[in-house]
């Protein structure tokens, strides 16, 4: 039997995997643009927004096999500035203050830690990649 999880993971390898914000707020925009069309029938107006939904759709698969991790953090990380004020309308305020929150460097993955700790290494839960912050 072939080992699938295996061979998924070598063809992920190198590959920015697109487990970021900008990517699930994209997933949104095509489920919106596709509702729309869903909605409209069968006008012209629906078709374009189906083109739409799978633009975005077909982009946001682009970002996940993309080879070019770099740049696609730089995409998420301007898409997060953008949306910043818009996000902490909506976003759960943060009261905790014992913990931080720090993102992983290599995938945008957030993660609460312990304060005070001084300098401490962190392994993200998602991609496994260590950074040291101090806490
Ligand atoms: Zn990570």
């Amino acid at each position: 039997m072939e080992n699938w999880r295996e061979r998924l993971t070598q063809f992920m390898q190198g590959r920015y995997g697109g487990n970021d914000t900008f990517n699930k707020a994209l997933f949104g925009v095509f489920l919106f643009f596709l509702l729309l069309a869903i909605f409209t029938g069968r006008t012209a107006v629906s078709t374009t927004l189906n083109l739409i939904a799978i633009a975005v759709l077909i982009y946001s698969y682009f970002r996940i096999f993309s080879r070019n991790i770099a740049r696609r953090q730089a995409e998420n990380q301007k898409f997060l500035e953008i949306t910043a004020p818009v996000r902490s309308l909506f976003g759960k305020k943060s009261a905790d203050k014992t913990h931080r929150i720090f993102s992983c460097p290599k995938c945008g993955q957030k993660m609460r830690v312990p304060m005070g700790k001084g300098k401490i290494e962190i392994t993200c839960p998602n991609c496994r990649n260590k950074f040291i912050k101090r806490s």
